[in-house]
């Protein structure tokens, strides 16, 4: 990891900020703070269709190495989560090294929104794990490159609910492909996760009249929530062994794996969570060989970038869920075009982003 000194003077802070060369990635730089304790990454890495916008997330990395390969990887899924879902924007993400639990405060977060402001829109910012729409408000006392503010200040608040919206929308577009019937009606869908999304995943499921199993490590906020819809709940590792039409990841990434997949006996893979396959050309290339219909996750989660985009422009919620209720027609098409040529759906996916991005390029 190379580096280089480059401070930048603003009228309020001399920043501290070191440019991190590596390929791959039009900005990456690292910013540090001794007074607040501050320690992130901002990458930004492709700004062809706008510019970067990504979220923010805390996270108590055992490394500086860590923290950038995270953040490396979750802004280049950005660049293809706005392409593939027709957005003028780009694809970075921020890091912010710690324990936002502890280590996160009004102050930390403020000196966060200079740096951000420092780049002067090229990188706009976001919630990501870690933050809250509070977290968004300090960012905004330094910068206008933020979104994600709470509703009462003009903004969108939280992203979850339209997310789990265009969820819905991929996995019900995946069961047209699949079964030709878009009816979730007595399907067995296991969530796996379910907090600010996939709570409200399992609304949508539940008013459908879908036969829910949901799963969560939070034992309490599992059997509260398995009360309010009454839903069944599955408890240890068995859950990738169970009966089910539908597995829908909402917690953590990689749970598509070779172990996974070798006992899934689901038809389609749709959820929320991000880099869902552990190796994107080996478990895409698996779920095409086990005739599993996997939704690609930056396509069918991107209901919360949707939502933040539409703050730029002055946020309108219904366009917004109009926009969302599109990944219904993309993912079907996109199921489709995998279908014809042969190939993993996430890479069909893939295709399509990229050559929204040369396409403006020429
Ligand atoms: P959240 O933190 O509110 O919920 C995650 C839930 O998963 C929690 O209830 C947690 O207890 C549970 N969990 C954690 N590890 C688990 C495990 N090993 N097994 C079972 N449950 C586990 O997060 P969220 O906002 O609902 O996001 C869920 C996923 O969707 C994340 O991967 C996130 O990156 C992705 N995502 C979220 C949004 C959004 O708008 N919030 C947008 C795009 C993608």
């Amino acid at each position: 990891m190379k580096t280089a000194n480059s401070p930048v003077t603003k009228s309020k802070d001399i920043l501290s900020i070191k440019k991190i060369i590596v390929s791959g990635h039009e900005n990456v730089v690292y910013c540090e703070d001794k007074d607040t304790g501050l320690k992130a990454i901002i990458a930004i890495h492709d700004t062809t269709l706008g510019p970067a916008l990504g979220g923010t997330r805390m996270w108590n990395y055992s490394n500086k190495e860590d923290a950038l390969n995270d953040v490396l990887r979750l802004s280049r899924g950005m660049t293809y989560k706005a392409a593939i879902s027709g957005l003028k924007l780009g694809g970075g993400k921020a890091v912010i090294i710690g324990d936002s639990k502890t280590q996160k405060d009004k102050k930390l977060m403020c000196k966060f929104g200079q740096f951000v402001d420092s780049l002067n829109g090229r990188y706009i910012t976001a919630e990501d794990v870690g933050m809250s729409t509070k977290d968004m408000e300090y960012v905004r006392s330094e910068t206008k490159y933020v979104t994600g503010i709470p509703e009462s200040m003009g903004g969108s608040g939280d992203p979850s609910p339209v997310t789990a919206y265009g969820v819905y929308m991929g996995m019900k577009a995946a069961a047209q492909f699949k079964w030709g019937n878009n009816n979730l009606k007595d399907k067995k869908i296991l969530i796996q996760g379910v907090g600010h999304v996939g709570e409200n995943l399992l609304m949508h499921l539940t008013n459908e009249g879908a036969s829910v199993i949901i799963n969560d490590i939070n034992k309490e906020h599992l059997t509260n929530i398995s009360k309010k819809y009454n839903a069944k709940i599955a408890l240890d590792e068995n859950i990738y062994d169970l009966d089910i039409d539908i597995y829908a990841p909402c917690a953590l990434g990689a749970t598509v794996n070779p172990d996974t997949l070798s006992r899934l006996k689901c038809d389609i893979i749709a959820g929320a969570a991000n880099n869902q396959l552990a190796d994107e050309d080996r478990d895409g290339k698996l779920c095409l060989d086990k005739g599993i219909c996997y939704a690609p996750d930056f396509l069918i989660n991107a209901g919360g970038l949707i939502n933040v985009y539409s703050e730029i422009n002055g946020y309108d919620r219904d366009h917004s869920i109009q926009q969302t209720r599109e990944i219904y027609d993309t993912t079907l098409e996109i199921l489709k075009k995998a279908d014809n040529e042969g190939i993993p759906t996430n890479d069909a996916a893939l295709k399509i982003a990229k050559q929204r991005i040369s396409n403006k390029n020429k």
